[in-house]
Parts: C-alpha cells; sequence; structure tokens
C-alpha cells in the first residue's frame, strides 16, 4: 500500500502524536506533558512553520490529539465528516509548496496559522488520500490488551495489527505462555 509521500509522513506524524498519550505510550505517562516534549516531537519529525512552545498552544495540541485519536474508531462515513469539519474550521485552502527537503507537497494553511491548526488540517488532507482510496481499514487501534495506541498498516499484505514492536512482543510473550500452559 502507497500513498504519496507527504501523505505517508503525515499519517506517521499522527500515529506517533497519538501513541504519546498515556494510554498508548511506551512509559504510560503523557509524553506530550511539556512544550518541551512537544518540541522534541516536532524536530523529530521535522515540522516546519510557526511554534509558540507555550502552554495554550501544548493544550491545544493535546485535545487535537484526543479529536485524531477518535477519528480512528470512526467508519468510513462517520470519518469523511470529521475530515470535511476539519477542512472547513480551517478554512482550507490546498496548495503546493516546497521548503527544506522537502519537494513539491500539500499544505492548506498558512505557516504561521496555529501549530493545533496546521496539524488538523495536514491530518485531514492526508484522511482524504486514505478516504478516497477506500483504505480506511488500515487506519487501526492496536490489539495489545490494555493499549490504546493506533496505527495506519502501510504494508503490502496489510496484516500488522500492534501500535509497536513492543506491543507486539508482549502480546506474543502472553500467546506462548499460554501455549506452554496448555
Ligand atoms: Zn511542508
Ligand atoms: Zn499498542
Amino acid at each position: 500500500m502507497h500513498f504519496a509521500p507527504d501523505t505517508e509522513t503525515t499519517l506517521e506524524f499522527v500515529v506517533a502524536l497519538a501513541n504519546t498519550h498515556p494510554t498508548a505510550s511506551r512509559t504510560g505517562d503523557d509524553e506530550i506533558a511539556t512544550p518541551q516534549q512537544l518540541t522534541a516531537l516536532l524536530v523529530e519529525h521535522r515540522y516546519s512553520g510557526r511554534f509558540d512552545r507555550d502552554e495554550r498552544e501544548l493544550r491545544e495540541v493535546q485535545e487535537t490529539r484526543d479529536l485524531l485519536r477518535e477519528i480512528w474508531a470512526l467508519d468510513r462515513d462517520q470519518a469523511v465528516e470529521a475530515v470535511n469539519r476539519m477542512l472547513d474550521d480551517a478554512h482550507a485552502l490546498p496548495h503546493l509548496v516546497r521548503h527544506d527537503e522537502f519537494d513539491w507537497h500539500l499544505h492548506a494553511t498558512p505557516p504561521d496559522a496555529p501549530l493545533s491548526e496546521r496539524i488538523r488540517v495536514e491530518a485531514a488532507l492526508a484522511l482524504v488520500d486514505v478516504i478516497r482510496t477506500a483504505e480506511t481499514d488500515r487506519m487501526r487501534v492496536c490489539d495489545a490488551d490494555d493499549c490504546t495506541g493506533i496505527l495506519v498498516d502501510l504494508s503490502r499484505n496489510g496484516s500488522k495489527r500492534f501500535c509497536s514492536v513492543r506491543c507486539g512482543n508482549r502480546m506474543n510473550q502472553l500467546a506462548h505462555r499460554a501455549r506452554q500452559q496448555e
């Protein structure tokens, strides 16, 4: 399964952002609990544009994280509503841009729009691709017990079930132990 490169980059960022939630993170803590942690995530994903690095921006991004996590649980038609709403709310206007090391790709908000709005619009543009190619079943919630992590399965055979190697190993060990006890 291949989407446009900017779509895949965005989907990977959305998953990484969503999985900073305490019910999905490796540490069990909110991994964007401070503006510094958010900055580190953005730097890691080479996010461009305006960063305020303040508490308000952090809170808005945390709220956006919740919104995006909810979209993963929706069916295709419901996801359409959520995506259209995000595009409407931001008055999104798609245009092609080229910056830093990134070749032509879509932006639909000015670079000085608030970070949370840019994240929502970018996510919406990526989800537009997933929805119109009828691939929303590639957007999954992690199969591991006690994990609300999300994933997007970009593999060829579409068999990815866990948000992380950690969850996969954990569930494999449980299955292994259960077999031994039989
Ligand atoms: Zn860009
Ligand atoms: Zn997981």
